[in-house]
């Protein structure tokens, strides 16, 4: 018999796939693998968010084997999933104090995996409404729809028609089924959270996926540690749909993107080809005539100091030997 599956997690030589057959309890689809010594052979990885091929499953030993990892449609290295479909990128509304540059790094090396990114902002319950409109504006203007949020508090910030704040509860089932709410962005897409330090991840996974607390404390025995200490990645359900995964990912951006492609990074800029093209298919946006990049959009400025540091890292790179 052969089955398909998807890699939950990896411990050293052993892969947790969960089958997509239906069974009375979900413990009973999950299976411990071992790799295919062809599959070691020709040096084929396999990664947490695989789909792959089990082969002879012992039922009742829950064993199985993975004979073959189906073609990835995604691929993270930093944490190490594959076919993620989106970034849920995390930022604090206010300490650290937000700022333009930083978040958009991290946008566009978010941006740059080709996965969909989801701006989260955490700690809302630090700032006025105003403030949290005026950022809103702001990265509506960017080409983003930003979530507010405050784990701290367990509330969600929604605007409506009027612009009017609305609170709800973030972790209401119930948002679930509502658009633009956290919940209803993370149902039936795989997730990784990324973000720089400080800004609320672990807090916001720890509360996303609640078996996470009973194991960090069971395991390591401190709370909140312990997890990140060892360098491996685990996806979980969540229990309004949708997997996450455990480890946040890349905290430093480097733009290392091709200069050509930094435009795309950015969607308020990408949106401007709709209006036509620039003369010079090899346009840098800089100075060249007739472009359609060029001009007084907020970020511009962020795009050309990006440009030349993406420049920069490439010169240095063709430079070694
Ligand atoms: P990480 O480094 O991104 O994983 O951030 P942590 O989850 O470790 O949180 C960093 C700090 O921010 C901790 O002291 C948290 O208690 C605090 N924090 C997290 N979420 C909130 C929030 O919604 N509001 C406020 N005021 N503080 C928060
Ligand atoms: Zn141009």
């Amino acid at each position: 018999t052969e089955l398909v599956g998807t890699v939950v997690a990896v411990q050293a030589n052993f892969y947790q796939v969960e089958l997509e057959i239906q069974r009375v309890l979900p413990s009973e689809r999950i299976l411990l693998c071992t790799r295919r010594s062809l599959l070691k052979k020709m040096g084929q990885q396999v990664m947490v968010g695989d789909r792959v091929v089990v082969e002879e499953p012992d039922w009742l030993g829950k064993r199985g084997a993975i004979a073959q990892v189906l073609p990835r449609i995604t691929e993270l290295s930093r944490p190490p999933v594959a076919n993620a479909n989106q970034i849920l990128l995390v930022f604090a509304i206010a300490e650290p104090e937000l700022e333009a540059t930083a978040l958009s790094r991290f946008l566009v090396k978010a941006e740059s995996t080709g996965l969909e990114v989801c701006l989260c902002l955490n700690k809302c319950d630090l700032v006025s409404s105003e403030e949290l409109l005026e950022w809103r504006d702001r990265l509506l203007n960017w080409g983003y729809y930003p979530l507010f949020i405050s784990v701290n508090t367990g509330l969600e910030y929604t605007v409506d028609s009027d612009h009017k704040i609305i609170q709800k509860s973030l972790f209401d089932a119930e948002n679930t089924f509502k658009e633009k709410t956290l919940l209803h962005q993370l149902k039936d897409k795989t997730t990784v959270i990324s973000g720089p330090s400080g800004v609320g991840k672990s807090s916001l996974i720890n509360q996303l996926i609640p078996s996470l607390n009973i194991r960090v404390a069971t395991v390591s025995g401190k709370l909140g540690r312990g997890r990140h200490t060892t360098r491996h990645v685990e996806l979980f359900h969540l229990p309004t749909g949708g997997l996450l995964a455990d480890t946040p990912g890349f905290n430093q951006p480097e733009l290392d993107c091709e200069p050509q492609e930094l435009v795309d990074y950015f969607p308020e800029a990408k949106q401007r080809f709709q209006q036509g093209k620039c003369q010079f298919s090899d346009c840098s946006h800089r100075d060249e005539p007739n472009c359609v990049v060029r001009g007084d959009w907020e970020r511009y400025p962020i795009y050309l100091d990006f440009l030349e540091t993406a420049i920069a890292y490439q010169e240095a790179i063709q430079q070694q030997p």
